[in-house]
């Protein structure tokens, strides 16, 4: 490979026919990885062939092409739907194929599966509870009990009872990480605009992520309840975005309706039938293994991984082996949203599955494999493929430290923030001192996402998906999620006092973060049963989840990822009758945290010590 020096800036070459694959949205940073160049000095190129890029922003199929003959290599941009269709051919399963061969009388219809979607505050959960509640199958069936992530509501339309599926998670977010994954599971979206509010920025935000998927829109004109709520408006404000009403000639329905009092949710699920019925094919063959998406998953500790998945073509049954993302397994047993079992689900039927051996990602797809064999390889293939990417990624998220780097480099204009706190208010109070940080014009401050609580695996998908860092403010990322977060490179700070937040987040922008501490974890402990001693106080029998507890270490207890308390010391620990210095994981303690004696079942013991940072 030759050095030649372009503008001015020297990168690796190929000979004209180096093939270099890149994943469609790919940015510059991709490229430079695969080609062991330095980001900069691509942009470098490119700004010398006419073309303006920051280093990390995505580039179309055409700017790559150009690259990549001025550099000498041929650059093909893979779509995730292609990567999955070499993988499947690996194993011989070709999935378009059998689309193709499916005729007319192999389809059937199958419900529409919705996604709720608007500005926040403008309703959307309770407009999701309101529909929940108005199933006319709930009183037979219990009553929806459990959040699987997805429900299935039945309504009664034209004298055919007909189901509907929605999506349990509010917001374009999620919808849009999972079509980042290729997974395209949404039919139709209800755009919640409050009548007293009108369209609002996230509004926009929404409505031009579902127009960029192709995905049909019914506006929920809600809180018509509210004195001074104005439904016309929002049809008028909404003209301007190519939403126009029917009645005004338009062929989108707007439905007035009110999520608090439960108004017109009957014509707002007819509305989307319509819509589903005039602007879609909404068929699929159920007569197959199955084929669909994992929309949400966990680690449960009595079932293990549980994740809730939505058949989009075939019948999923109990006892198949499936493949989802990087988690494979056979299928042990099916809940469905009123936590009965079930023992088969069609297209469109969301289903809690048990049995996998991990736990696959919102946004994975899943397929029933012919053979156990299979599923397990192609899980094994998939996760091969994603540690690489992450390690590519690990390197390039962006953290506080090596902001001004990248500011000067031209990898970022914005600085983007996730807040997350353990109450409201400490949250907005944050923010607001947040945004009057005077940061000059050369970098933007954004609070992208902000919310109550412990730090989720939503949150650092969006920081991947923004590149933005996570602020935790009394609240903390717990076990998996933790683990994910670090894996991805996402860099999450943790602040108890909001002035230390605003002074480090401003000497990051101005980039003259000093070097610091920063706190290791030496290892976690949860709280099985709780002693009352009258000779040494409290004592917290409990068990070593990961690393070792050591005695006279500093330790952080959480509830439920809340912070409850910190700076506490392991005053004692004991094994069965003896004290000890250290307990390693997996051995069950008895701690005594001195003074401190809130503490419950289930909390956690986080031990850490402080060190110093080393600045590269
Ligand atoms: P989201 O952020 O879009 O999910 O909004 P929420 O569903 O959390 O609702 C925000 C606030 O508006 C809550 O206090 C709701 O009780 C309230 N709200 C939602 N729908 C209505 C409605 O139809 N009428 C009135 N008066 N309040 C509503």
């Amino acid at each position: 490979m030759q050095a030649p020096t372009i503008g001015g800036v020297t990168v690796p070459r190929g000979n004209g026919s180096t093939v270099v694959r890149v994943r469609r949205g790919a940015s510059l940073t991709d490229f430079a990885d695969k080609i062991d160049a330095n980001p900069a000095s691509l942009v470098q190129v490119l700004i010398h062939l006419g073309e303006m890029a920051t280093a990390t922003q995505s580039l179309d199929e055409e700017t790559f092409q150009l690259l990549g003959a001025e550099l000498g290599y041929v650059v093909e941009v893979v779509s995730p739907e292609d990567e999955e269709k070499e993988l499947f051919s690996a194993f011989n399963i070709d999935l378009e194929a059998e689309l193709e061969e499916e005729g007319e009388e192999d389809l059937a219809a199958r419900p529409p599966v919705v996604t709720v979607v608007g500005h926040v505050d403008h309703g959307k959960t309770r407009l999701l509870d309101a529909i929940r509640n108005a199933d006319v199958a709930e009183g037979e069936a219990g009553g929806i009990t459990q959040h699987i992530g997805a429900y299935q509501v039945h309504t009664d339309h034209e004298g055919v009872d007909r189901p509907i599926t929605f999506i349990d998670t509010p917001g374009h977010e999620a919808f849009t990480a999972m079509r980042a994954r290729g997974a395209k599971v949404t039919d139709i979206a209800i755009l919640v605009v409050a009548a007293d509010d009108g369209v609002m920025p996230q509004t926009i935000e929404a409505l031009n992520h579902m127009q960029a998927a192709d995905v049909p829109i019914v506006v929920a004109v809600n809180k018509i309840d509210v004195e001074g709520a104005n439904p016309q408006k929002i049809r008028q404000q909404l003209t301007e975005y190519n939403l126009i009403a029917e009645e005004y000639g338009g062929d989108t329905m707007f439905v007035d309706v009110s999520a608090k009092q439960g108004q017109n949710i009957d014509a707002l699920l007819e509305a989307v039938l319509l819509t589903a019925d005039a602007a879609l094919d909404l068929r699929a063959n159920p007569d197959k293994d199955a084929r669909g998406v994992a929309i949400e998953a966990n680690l449960d500790r009595g079932r293990g991984a549980v994740a809730t998945v939505l058949v989009q073509s075939g019948t999923l049954r109990v006892g198949d082996g499936i493949v989802a993302g990087v988690a494979h397994g056979r299928v042990r047993a099916m809940l469905d949203e009123h936590g009965n079992n079930v023992h088969e689900a069609g297209p469109s039927r969301p289903v809690q599955v048990m049995g996998l051996a991990a736990v696959p990602r919102a946004g994975d797809t899943f397929i029933v494999a012919p053979d156990d064999r299979t599923a397990r390889q192609i899980a094994e293939k998939r996760e091969a493929a994603d540690r690489q990417a992450s390690l590519a990624k690990a390197r390039k998220r962006i953290s506080l430290e090596d902001l001004n780097d990248a500011l000067a480099a031209g990898k970022v204009e914005t600085l983007n923030l996730i807040l997350k706190g353990d109450v409201s208010g400490s949250v907005e109070a944050l923010e607001d001192a947040l945004m009057q940080i005077d940061v000059g014009d050369e970098v933007d401050l954004r609070i992208i996402d902000r919310g109550v609580g412990a730090i989720t695996m939503n949150n650092i998908n969006l920081a991947v998906a923004s590149d933005a860092v996570i602020i935790g403010f009394n609240v903390r990322a717990e076990g998996q999620n933790a683990e994910y977060a670090d894996k991805e490179g996402v860099e999450i700070r943790y602040y108890g006092v909001i002035y230390q937040a605003i002074e480090e987040i401003e000497s990051a922008l101005k980039g003259m973060l000093k070097p610091e501490y920063e706190e290791v974890e030496l290892g976690t402990a949860e709280i099985r049963e709780i002693f009352r001693s009258s000779k040494f106080g409290n004592i917290a029998g409990s068990i070593v989840r990961s690393g070792e507890i050591k005695r006279g270490s500093k330790a952080r207890i959480t509830r439920d990822g809340v912070v409850v308390a910190e700076n506490v010391e392991i005053a004692g620990l004991r094994r069965f009758k003896d004290d000890v210095t250290e307990v390693r994981e997996g051995f069950e303690c008895g701690i005594n945290l001195g003074s401190y004696n809130d503490l419950q079942d289930g909390d956690l013991i986080a031990t850490y010590e402080m060190r110093e940072k080393p600045r590269d």
